[in-house]
């Protein structure tokens, strides 16, 4: 649960336990005004004064508007004929009933309904105790100025018990409008924290702070209840909607921010795809760039990055490395007597050959015509003359067929290691001398360079 709704339930709640208080002292009230009209429908009759003053007691409850001001006059009034009363009282001693007597019946009255009211209403501990002690006088004692004094309190009681509910109410809505003052600020500080809702929550934040303002002139101007409640209801109502706004709004700018993320990843996604066709296009114009069409060997652009990458390990690493340059024996007169067709044929096969039988670390490929150069990293001449030699005597014993005839085909081939001091250039130079000599010497065979050649 997030923490403003955490807030606004708070508030319910509290309005709420307000409702119930209220209901409550509702209740007590009744019951007091009640137990009023019962108390001077009692006292009536003694005299047109006092009864007159009653009947302004009860036409109040009837109104159910109580001045505490002009009630306290009102009991002052009250009090005033009762002492007249007791003043005339004496002289009419033989009448109907003693006037004595019937106070004592009043006062006795009224500590019997001070008694049920006690068991309706609760007060703190101390107005209980007063109370009480009030109703055991009422209903015992003889003295009339202390059951006067007991009278007037309990007056005093009712007044009191009916402003209390005011005074209670206006204390929660304090305390309210402390609560609603922290969660402005929560908000507040919650919208610095985040830019980009900036707007929106400041426009929550003022419509809060609107609202706590108006239930702060509310509580101090007001001084009725009913209207107070209704009040922060509404307001607190309006915090509510507001709050909702602002929740739907976030909710709609997290699907538009999610929204354009998607589309975004969409995006993206695309572009992946377009860049990974255009690589691998890139990579096959590539490997087509660096492959010989007829032979399907890497070419002499490939030989010449492949050299270059073989050279530069060389020389880190000073391991041997060989090169080798072969070239094709009386391949003219193949072409010519069998045609071109049969000089490519054996091309095509002789460079099948060559792959197949180099390792997976040797590099073949076609240098231009009938000439194909060899590199065997990590191998020593010796060696490579070796696997040279197997490969030379492999193709001479190929059965070729050209026009119902066997054809044989020979290679020469020149080696040369790198030495120190060795460019490129200069080993591929002393394996093409080599190449040479090997023609020289009657081709269909391999010759090694020797670093002094
Ligand atoms: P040697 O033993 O001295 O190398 O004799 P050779 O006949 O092989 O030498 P030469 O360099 O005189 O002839 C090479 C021939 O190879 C010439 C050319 O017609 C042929 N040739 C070069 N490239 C191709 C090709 O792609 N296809 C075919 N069919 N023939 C080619
Ligand atoms: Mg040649
Ligand atoms: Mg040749």
């Amino acid at each position: 649960m997030s923490s403003d709704q955490t807030w606004k339930e708070k508030y319910f709640q509290e309005l709420e336990t307000a409702e119930h208080r209220e209901e409550k002292w509702k209740a007590e009230r009744n019951t007091l005004e009640r137990m009023l009209v019962r108390t001077s429908l009692a006292s009536e009759g003694q005299a047109p004064e006092l009864d007159s003053l009653l009947e302004r007691v009860r036409s109040d409850l009837r109104k159910k508007e109580v001045d505490v001001k002009s009630w306290r006059e009102l009991q002052g009034q009250i009090d005033r004929q009762v002492a007249l009363l007791d003043d005339t009282g004496v002289a009419d001693s033989d009448d109907i009933e003693n006037p004595h007597s019937q106070r004592l019946r009043i006062a006795r009255r009224v500590g019997h309904l001070l008694g049920q009211l006690l068991s309706q209403v609760s007060l703190e501990s101390a107005a209980e105790a007063h109370a009480r002690n009030l109703q055991k006088s009422l209903l015992s004692s003889d003295n009339w100025d202390e059951l006067r004094e007991g009278l007037n309190q309990v007056a005093d009681l009712i007044v009191a018990a009916v402003t209390r509910s005011q005074r209670e109410f206006e204390a929660f809505l304090k305390r309210l409008d402390e609560r609603l003052e922290a969660l402005q600020e929560h908000f507040s500080v919650q919208s610095s924290a985040q830019s980009g809702r900036q707007a929106a929550a400041d426009t929550l934040d003022r419509n809060i702070r609107d609202e706590i303002e108006q239930v702060g002139r509310h509580i101090e101007a007001s001084d009725d209840i009913h209207g107070l409640k209704q009040s922060v209801s509404g307001h607190l109502e309006c915090i509510g909607d507001a709050v909702g706004r602002f929740r739907v709004e976030e909710t709609e700018r997290e699907k538009l921010l999610s929204e354009q993320l998607m589309a975004m990843q969409e995006k993206v996604a695309i572009m992946e795809a377009h860049s990974e066709q255009m690589q691998s296009q890139v990579r096959k114009e590539r490997e087509r760039a660096m492959t010989d069409l007829l032979t399907q060997l890497p070419n002499r652009e490939a030989w010449q990055e492949r050299l270059a990458f073989e050279f530069n390990r060389w020389k880190r690493y000073q391991y041997p490395l060989t090169i080798g340059v072969l070239d094709i024996d009386l391949f003219k007169r193949v072409n010519d007597s069998y045609g071109h067709k049969a000089g490519d044929r054996v091309l095509q096969l002789v460079a099948k050959e060559f792959k197949n039988r180099l390792r997976a670390t040797d590099f073949v490929a076609r240098f231009g015509g009938e000439e194909f150069v060899f590199l065997f990293p990590e191998t020593p001449p010796a060696d490579a003359q070796i696997v040279m030699d197997k490969l030379r005597s492999h193709i001479s014993a190929l059965p070729f067929h050209f026009g119902g005839e066997p054809v044989t085909i020979t290679f020469s081939a020149g080696l040369a290691a790198f030495h120190p001091g060795d460019t490129e250039e200069s080993v591929f130079e002393r394996s093409d001398r080599a190449l040479y000599i090997a023609k020289d010497e009657g081709r269909n065979c391999v010759k090694v360079s020797q670093p002094t050649d």
